[in-house]
């Protein structure tokens, strides 16, 4: 029998009969009314990533390289838990959309179980992206407009499949907040801050939970610092405004390609987990990101745009007395050469 699924917003149950993404009342996330126990998780043989220290912008960090799972960004940790809940609901056709990572993610493991994967993206998506998808024997259907009209394609097309967005799906921060356990143990603590990059909000959100949940073994709590970029910021821009909830940005281009996000399904809670932990919202230009990108790669640390967002940041943080900084390293810039090579101007 499916778990059940209450809407983060109303309380209004889901029906636990049929796959469900959202409240059917008001269009709110869904959540657990209970956590779930999952067996036979599906796997590609997940690693613990490896904590690397490096001095950056004259702050000491603990760097996680999440690039190290098997399709090389921590989109794994949540696609493992969704997939498997897609094949106990005895799903055969999935749909995602996704500007890459996670379209790639949930093509893999679903492979790996047996389940059709439709993966709609926007025109001009990361062609290694592309490739692993097409790969995996995922569908793809590339579609133009903003990123929230990909968006709307899939959800149009889960009318007969089953939608599995990370922004939406409750399994899928079930499988993020592991990197707070995994985090605690390689660490023998929990660290001062952790400062990531932020779209939809899935890996801070199951860092919270997954520290809230050690919470009883642990007294103390990271602050959360998340990062977007200057193009694309409603959960800065709310965060500032002191308001609860994000309102849709109009969104330039930048190389940050994976948080480019005008309006994340659970901004309220990314709102809400941030101001609980002590940190804070910020953005940095594409300027800064390359600038970071370039830096850790001088370091021997090569990332995909996206995820040097985090470091560009670190300076304008408040972190000096802080003894543990982590800084998720949210995919391998192997996901993102075509970009890389055209800023490089070759
Ligand atoms: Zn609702």
């Amino acid at each position: 029998m499916s778990p059940q699924l209450v809407c983060a917003d109303c309380a209004t149950p889901a029906d636990s009969s049929r796959w469900m993404w959202r409240c059917d009342s008001c269009g709110g996330p869904l959540e657990f009314a209970e956590e779930p126990e999952l067996t036979e998780i599906v796997s590609l043989g997940e690693p613990e990533t490896p904590i690397l220290e490096l001095d950056f912008a004259g702050i000491r960090v603990s760097a996680k390289l999440e690039g190290a799972l098997p399709t090389g960004s921590f989109k794994d940790r949540g696609s493992r838990f969704v997939v498997t809940a897609l094949r106990q609901a005895g799903v055969d056709r999935a749909v995602i959309d996704s500007s890459g990572n996670a379209g790639a993610s949930l093509a893999a493991y679903c492979a790996r179980a047996g389940i059709r994967c439709d993966v709609y993206a926007p025109s001009g998506a990361s062609r290694a992206k592309l490739a692993q998808m097409e790969c995996f024997g995922a569908e793809i259907k590339e579609i133009s407009g903003s990123r929230e009209d990909v968006a709307t394609a899939a959800q149009a097309a889960a009318k007969s499949s089953a939608y599995a967005a990370h922004g939406w799906s409750p399994w899928f921060l079930l499988g993020t907040a592991s990197f707070a356990s995994e985090l605690r143990r390689q660490l023998g603590r929990a660290p001062d801050a952790v400062v990531m990059p932020v779209g939809a909000g899935t890996l801070l959100l199951g860092i919270a939970r997954g520290f809230q949940k050690l919470k009883s073994s642990e007294a103390r709590r990271p602050r959360l610092y998340g990062v977007q970029s200057a193009a694309c910021s409603p959960l800065v821009d709310a965060f500032r405004a002191g308001e609860d909830d994000v309102h849709p940005v109009t969104v330039r281009p930048t190389a940050a390609e994976g948080i480019k996000i005008a309006r994340p399904p659970r901004g309220r809670q990314i709102l809400a987990a941030v101001r609980g932990s002590g940190g804070e919202l910020v953005t940095v230009t594409d300027e800064e990101l390359w600038a970071a990108l370039h830096e850790l790669s001088a370091n021997g640390i090569f990332v995909e745009p996206t995820s040097a967002v985090a470091f560009a940041a670190l300076k304008q943080l408040p972190l000096d007395s802080l003894q543990s900084v982590v800084v998720p390293v949210t995919a391998t810039g192997l996901k993102a050469v075509d970009t890389i090579v055209g800023a490089m101007g070759r």
